[in-house]
């Protein structure tokens, strides 16, 4: 077995079976097994050459409804270069600029308060809090995106979040009032020991706020290409609910978000607070039960259903193609590399894919190096029709793309199924 994977669902010789990473329960079943695939934001340097792959099957556990994938890469390896910025989408810096105002007017600040982000990433979220001068402090592990939030001012550590560092942070600044932990958890290897750290951190007065794509939207919306190596678990409201009071905490309120294409924000607050549970709690853990998200048999159903999507994508690439149409992609995200390296792209169906990161730019994806260009070169060379592979952002990458490509360009997505996106 290649040694950068660690097989981090914890496995009792001769009891047969990987348990959950959230509740250590037994049952897991198949949700879907995408073979074997390289890891989503790893790109090569030259159309040469390819790229290592490593197993991509989730699994979901039958007694929290916790999704997550048995063999996963060392965090060291997926996070060694890392190319996402969050301030690339004007839609992220939106919503993290009204969720940081929201707060501020709650007036829950009082002086001498400060606040944690885990994986604050470039300070996208952080920096709105320095107009009103409260005190932030940012965990973000990848050296070459926190030094861009050290150039806004924010105070940020790089290192990943653990129970030890979490003591250190107590033992340092005190109880934070508030801990966001936006779209992390999903990356967390050892998901208890994470949680034992908000655990500790989570003082009488501090509230957690937990935003992550839901499991349930990955089946009922398709949203397949949200698996992939960098994501460890999928969370649901039923699992966070589970994990966080065998850790210390309770899941009181679930806000239903509209970003990436259906998050949930999970509200936190220590177990030994006896407040109100919002109803929302609740509705979401009936609706996710309602869903088939702990049986097997819809899981079952769904692969098929991906693997239709799939072929039909593919056939659509070829007899465009074949009709001398001139196809780009736009978005060279991990969301793309799951779907061109699970459909095994053939070389020529996709010319190029444009992308805005200056990061990405003049690398090449896989299977077989598909050049990244800027958006500007896409314009020059006039497509006839775009693949946007962040479907999360299709309404603003769409309305970008016709600003500066005209009415004539066809704009499409494969994601729930292949369409043409409307403005
Ligand atoms: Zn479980």
């Amino acid at each position: 077995m290649n040694n950068e994977i660690v097989a981090s669902l914890p496995f009792i010789e001769g009891r047969g079976g990987f348990f959950c990473r959230g509740c250590l329960g037994r049952n897991l079943f198949s949700g879907l097994d995408l073979g074997e695939l390289p890891i989503a934001n790893e790109l090569l340097k030259s159309s040469e050459g390819s790229l290592e792959k490593f197993p991509l099957h989730l699994r979901v556990c039958s007694e929290c409804g916790l999704g997550q994938v048995a063999d996963v890469v060392t965090p060291e390896r997926i996070f060694r270069d890392y190319r996402y910025l969050s301030s690339m989408s004007t839609t992220f810096l939106q919503h993290a600029s009204d969720f940081v105002n929201q707060r501020v007017q709650e007036g829950v600040f009082s002086p001498g308060d400060w606040v944690l982000e885990i994986a604050s990433n470039d300070g996208y979220l952080l920096k709105n809090f320095l107009p009103f001068g409260i005190m932030t402090i940012g965990v973000e592990p990848a050296e070459n995106v926190a030094e861009i939030s050290r150039g806004l001012g924010i105070h940020t550590i790089s290192e990943f979040f653990s129970s030890r560092l979490a003591i250190e942070l107590l033992t340092k600044y005190g109880y934070p009032k508030l801990i966001i932990a936006n779209n992390v958890m999903a990356h967390v290897p050892d998901l208890i020991d994470f949680i034992k750290g908000l655990a500790i951190l989570c003082g009488a007065e501090t509230q957690i706020s937990i935003e992550n794509p839901s499991l349930a939207n990955i089946l009922i919306g398709m949203q397949f290409d949200t698996i992939y190596h960098e994501h460890y678990s999928y969370l649901s409201a039923s699992a966070v609910a589970t994990i966080s009071k065998n850790n210390g905490l309770h899941l009181f309120k679930v806000d239903e978000l509209s970003i990436h294409g259906g998050s949930n924000r999970y509200w936190l607050r220590s177990l030994s607070d006896s407040g109100l549970v919002d109803p929302s709690v609740g509705s979401v853990v009936k609706h996710e039960r309602e869903s088939g998200l702990f049986e097997a048999s819809e899981w079952k159903h769904y692969s098929l259903k991906v693997f239709k999507i799939l072929q039909d994508f593919r056939t659509w690439l070829s007899e465009s193609t074949e009709k001398g149409l001139k196809i780009y992609g736009y978005g060279a995200a991990a969301k793309a590399s799951t779907i061109l390296n699970s459909i095994n792209l053939e070389e020529g169906l996709i010319t190029a894919i444009a992308d805005a990161s200056l990061e990405k730019q003049d690398r090449f994806m896989p299977p077989h190096g598909i050049k990244i260009i800027s958006p500007q070169q896409l314009f020059t060379e006039k497509p006839t029709d775009v693949v946007i592979f962040p479907w999360n952002i299709k309404s603003e990458i769409a309305n970008y793309l016709r600003a500066n490509l005209g009415e004539g360009v066809r704009l499409w997505c494969a994601i729930p199924k292949m369409h043409q996106v409307e403005i």
